[in-house]
């Protein structure tokens, strides 16, 4: 079975009403609980835990991590990154949430600035589905309409994705890039766009769809441990 760690700051829940009421135990608990509604084995882990929940232990028992963050990437230990990173590398699937864009493991697994144009008025989105065959699009259909959300614009500052599986059209007119994978070492990741505090978009079914479809496509597969520096010898050949 997948076991998936669902990471969240938990500030924005605990210190705003608006945030509040939307997820009142937390954004990570309305996400581990349809996680394991479809069959993973699901922990929660929160910035304010020691080590931020996200110890030696817990990682090495982490087979995907889904990350949200806004307001205290800074506080976010660099040691903590460094072990984020180096299980990315060696084959722990990860989903970035939202504002997670700016965390410091996306930004570190990326290597540019992971910057973007936002604006927070409700607007509606408009999901894309571009890439069909994908597995994380499977199920989901052409495209998701999200009546209010936050406006996040192109220019998206990361490199170009492995896969584009979503595009977003917001009612403002600026488009951008929803849903972008990558894989670093013998990982994969995942950038996911909707999701802001204040808006019940972790409650809607099609999207929990798509949060569920990554989780099972960034869950790890087995490869063979390559082997490194120099070799004396060339292979027999046949
Ligand atoms: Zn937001």
């Amino acid at each position: 079975m997948t076991t998936v760690t669902v990471w969240n700051e938990y500030r924005h829940e605990r210190a705003d009403d608006a945030a509040r009421d939307v997820y009142p135990d937390g954004i990570h608990e309305t996400i581990a609980e349809f996680l394991e509604d479809r069959g993973f084995d699901v922990r929660t882990a929160t910035l304010d835990e020691p080590e931020h929940g996200l110890t030696e232990e817990v990682l090495d028992d982490t087979d995907v991590l889904t990350w949200w963050g806004h307001e205290a990437h800074d506080e976010v230990e660099n040691e903590v990154v460094e072990r984020v990173h180096e299980q990315v590398l060696s084959g722990m699937g990860l989903l970035v949430l939202h504002s997670g864009h700016f965390s410091k493991i996306f930004k570190r697994l990326m290597g540019t600035t992971c910057d973007l144009k936002w604006r927070d008025e409700g607007e509606k989105e408009r999901l894309w589905t571009v890439e069909p065959g994908h597995p994380i699009a499977e199920g989901v259909g052409e495209c998701i309409e999200i009546p209010e959300t936050e406006m996040y614009g192109e220019r998206f500052d990361v490199p170009a994705p492995d896969a584009l599986v979503f595009t977003s059209w917001f009612e403002g007119g600026e488009v951008f890039r929803s849903g972008c994978c990558y894989r670093r070492g013998a990982g994969r990741i995942f950038y996911f766009r909707p999701g802001h505090e204040t808006y019940p978009i972790y409650h809607r079914p099609e999207i929990q769809r798509v949060v569920t479809n990554a989780t099972a496509w960034a869950s790890p597969v087995e490869i063979s441990e390559p082997s490194f520096g120099n070799v004396p010898e060339p292979p027999e050949s046949e």
